[in-house]
């Protein structure tokens, strides 16, 4: 009687998603002041999550609650994810470590303060605010942790050595969090935008944005909601088999690695 038979895998039950009610989730999104980051906390709020965003400096954008936090700064992280969690009520259990950098420039002419300055939040500031939020997930037993990378961390970009090195070590930060944690029910992705239409894109010239578009097998670039619509996807339950993956929100442009 195929259609009577209980639903389980190895013994396991299989938890059906598409019938179990949303439950909101608490989320934390690091730089989520402007640009992708708002998107993507725009977007779980709009879909009825609990979200905090946390921003350097300021206020938080409207109808959004924010910590102040600068990931590059230890103590500032262990603060900001602590009155997050008396404003959620409960754990953090979505991190999505967004907040980012650029320095660019040749290598030959690079800087160590560039280069480290952009390990530093990009890399640095993602592992700081991971080890902070597993607290909590271990306890839980669930969490969800989504590091927004590039498409430039495995394509390699000319004048971004120290950018393209930092997001690429959001994979093998992803890949260890899985390996370490992926029976407490913590999941560990990265989410690798290709180009997105920001305040940065728009600034380029009609040529070069030409130019770049015709790199792009689908033509265009992404606007910040597509990416934010992928981190909720693989945030949510639907997602919970999902961990160490590289997702790309790059139209085809990074295909191939
Ligand atoms: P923005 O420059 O618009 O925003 C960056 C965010 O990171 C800001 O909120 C900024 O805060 C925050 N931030 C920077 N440094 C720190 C720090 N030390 N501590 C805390 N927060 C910090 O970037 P985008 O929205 O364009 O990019 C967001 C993420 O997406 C980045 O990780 C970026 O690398 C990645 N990405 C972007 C692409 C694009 O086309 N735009 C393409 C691929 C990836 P503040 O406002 O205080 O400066």
């Amino acid at each position: 009687m195929v259609g009577t038979c209980p639903r389980y895998d190895y013994g396991v039950p299989v938890n059906d998603s598409t019938t179990a009610a949303p439950q909101p989730q608490a989320v934390l999104v690091t730089g989520g002041n402007r640009g992708i980051g708002l998107a993507i906390a725009r977007s779980f709020a709009e879909a009825g999550h609990d979200v905090v965003v946390t921003h350097r400096s300021g206020q938080p954008p409207e109808g959004l609650r924010g910590v102040v936090c600068d990931v590059t700064d230890t103590a500032s992280v262990d603060r900001a994810f602590t009155e997050a969690e008396e404003i959620l009520g409960r754990p953090v259990e979505v991190l999505v470590a967004n907040a980012g950098i650029t320095k660019d420039g040749l290598l030959m002419r690079m800087s160590d303060e560039d280069f480290d300055a952009v390990l530093d939040t990009n890399l640095t500031g993602a592992f700081r605010c991971a080890r902070r939020a597993v607290k909590g997930m271990i306890r839980a037993r669930h969490g969800r942790i989504v590091l927004i990378s590039s498409v430039v961390g495995l394509l390699g970009g000319a004048g971004q050595t120290n950018y393209s090195a930092s997001k690429a070590g959001l994979v093998g930060l992803a890949r260890s969090i899985t390996r370490e944690l992926g029976g407490r029910g913590i999941t560990a992705n990265v989410v690798a935008p290709g180009f997105i239409e920001t305040e940065m894109t728009e600034q380029l010239s009609e040529d070069l944005q030409k130019s770049y578009r015709a790199s792009i097998p689908a033509g265009r670039f992404a606007t910040a909601d597509e990416v934010a619509r992928v981190v909720r996807w693989v945030a949510g339950p639907d997602a919970a088999y999902v961990s160490g993956a590289v997702i790309p929100v790059d139209g085809g442009l990074g295909m191939g690695h």
